[in-house]
């Protein structure tokens, strides 16, 4: 489009947008098991109003908006209790997961840099970690070295403590990971990295507002947090299980001196004397506002009866797909996040296609190919209408009615097929590309 030349009314704006966003994801009728973590209108109406309320403000100074100052201090206080830190812990409030990892990331290399003199700094992660450790390292000048999985899909203890290196600044462990919703064994783990002098990054981004509450209802959570005396930083995410709007996210440290690193200074500057904890410099108010907003209306009683339902939607949805001729679940995930996939070799590619003819949502994976589910309270209602289009879909493609072989099904075939990934990767980078085309296009 051109710049546009001219006013129009507000109401024609708005609804041209509500119009734009008619193909969008329906989360809200718990169609799409990715992406939006929702909770009912009670939470969005309280998180968009927080939001609003302090749409306008900045914190990028703590000076200027004192409130501000108070609520990220609290929700970093409140979130360092919930995971069980020591009276003496720190954090930082974030943009989202991806920032609170690259803070981790950062604040260990310059650690090891300063104290240890590591100047080719390695990130030990299993193979299973979330992409934003390998875009941290590769911001960072870092190089991954990753722990295999063991059979149950958490990061191998042994290979773990064979591939600690001089030049490890960082280990890492999930809590529980993305892809198939189990937790690494955080003890063992942060222990090899305590017993070496090497810093312990949890990445609770998922789980870090979640499995507190599991736990707590009576379920079987290892442990994860900073009860592990190897633990010296944790990622978790208000704007996924916290139920706040995105752009929120915190980085705990076991105390102070780590997260010293994650700061800049710059006195030079013509424009004055400049500090900032994280990546971004202008920082929205709004979501940091709605991230304590939603903490005080929900409060522990509120979280646990939303665990409470997450947890039993999700024991219904796993014992569906057991129960399901031909499906399996991989290991034996501890929260709402599961894959699975088939046992007769029925395309899982092209289950997820057929499940999205019938208007579901489901994120496909591959390593191995598995359809992956992420379960909100919003799925609730929805788990019989599922597990029976579920059934419906496996049927189809056993009839071979569907080909797996268009869209997201087709780019995983061919990526199963690519002994070299590296076209693969040239193959996203040009596809991102394509998304947002000149205007000479
Ligand atoms: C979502 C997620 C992240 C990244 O968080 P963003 O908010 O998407 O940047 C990191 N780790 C895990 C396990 C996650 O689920």
């Amino acid at each position: 489009m051109s710049f546009p030349k001219s006013r129009l009314p507000r109401e024609k704006v708005l609804e041209t947008m509500r119009e734009a966003a008619c193909a969008d994801a329906d989360w809200r009728a718990g169609r799409t098991f990715s992406l939006v973590y929702f909770a009912g209108d009670e939470v969005l109406e309280t998180v968009k109003e927080a939001y609003a309320t302090f749409l306008s403000t900045n914190g990028l100074s703590p000076f200027a908006f004192p409130s501000l100052q108070r609520f990220e201090s609290e929700v970093c206080q409140a979130t360092a209790e919930m995971l069980n830190a020591p009276p003496e812990a720190v954090g930082t409030m974030t943009s989202g997961g991806t920032e609170s990892i690259l803070m981790a990331v950062k604040s260990a290399r310059d650690k090891a840099r300063a104290e240890r003199g590591v100047t080719e700094p390695e990130l030990l992660l299993p193979e299973s970690a979330h992409p934003a450790f390998y875009k941290a390292a590769h911001y960072l000048g870092l190089t991954c070295v990753r722990i295999p999985l063991a059979e149950d899909f958490r990061a191998d203890v042994e290979a773990a403590e064979s591939l600690v290196s001089e030049r490890t600044v960082l280990m890492v462990g999930s809590a529980p990971g993305y892809p198939h919703g189990v937790i690494d064994p955080i003890e063992a783990l942060s222990e090899i990295a305590r017993r070496h002098g090497i810093p312990f990054h949890v990445d609770a981004c998922l789980g870090g507002f979640l499995l507190p509450w599991v736990e707590r209802l009576g379920y079987e959570v290892p442990v994860f947090d900073f009860r592990a005396p190897g633990v010296t930083s944790m990622s978790a995410d208000c704007h996924k299980y916290g139920y706040a709007a995105r752009g929120a996210s915190t980085i705990t440290y076991r105390d102070a001196s780590l997260r010293r690193y994650q700061y800049y200074a710059y006195t030079e500057w013509p424009g004055g004397l400049y500090g900032s904890p994280s990546m971004l410099g202008s920082r929205p108010g709004g979501a940091i506002a709605a991230a304590w907003a939603v903490m005080h209306l929900l409060g522990e009683e509120g979280y646990l009866a939303l665990a409470k339902t997450t947890m039993e939607t999700t024991r219904r949805l796993i014992d569906g797909i057991r129960a399901t001729n031909g499906l399996t679940v991989l290991g034996d995930p501890e929260m709402s996040v599961f894959a699975f996939t088939t046992t007769d070799g029925a395309n899982a590619f092209a289950l997820g296609e057929a499940l999205q003819q019938r208007g579901w949502g489901v994120d496909v994976q591959h390593l191995p190919p598995a359809l992956h589910l992420m379960v909100t309270p919003a799925h609730a209602e929805v788990v019989e209408p599922f597990l029976a289009d579920l059934q419906g879909a496996l049927e189809s493609v056993r009839r071979g009615e569907v080909s797996g072989d268009s869209g997201m099904a087709a780019m995983y075939g061919m990526a199963g097929a690519m002994p070299d990934r590296g076209p693969l990767g040239e193959m996203i980078v040009e596809m991102l590309g394509q998304l947002l085309p000149p205007r000479a296009a």
